[in-house]
């Protein structure tokens, strides 16, 4: 008779770089360090290594920077070419919704 507790999805959270505000893991950009240690945008969320997320929100991605959010959250200082694509990435994304 028991057991009839429909399995509750847990979408996994994440929160932002630039605002620190807690989303969808889903909502978010994610940046990924990867183990040769070259930084890109990973859109699909499945590259390994180590991960930063952001909101597709181009103030967010500013704060982030300001603050040094994504150097922290990725271990290394940003370069411009990744910077370039996160800002189109983030750009791309902000307008969609
Ligand atoms: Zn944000």
């Amino acid at each position: 008779m028991a057991k009839t507790n429909p399995r509750i999805k847990k979408v996994p959270q994440r929160s932002c770089v630039g605002c620190r505000v807690k989303k969808d893991k889903s909502q978010l950009i994610r940046v990924v360090r990867t183990p040769e240690g070259r930084l890109e945008v990973d859109l699909k969320g499945k590259s390994s290594g180590r991960g930063a997320y952001i909101c597709p929100d181009t103030e967010c991605l500013q704060k982030a920077v300001k603050n040094k959010g994504l150097n922290r959250a990725l271990g290394v200082q940003l370069d411009d070419d990744l910077l370039v694509e996160l800002t189109n990435q983030v750009k791309k994304h902000e307008h969609k919704s």
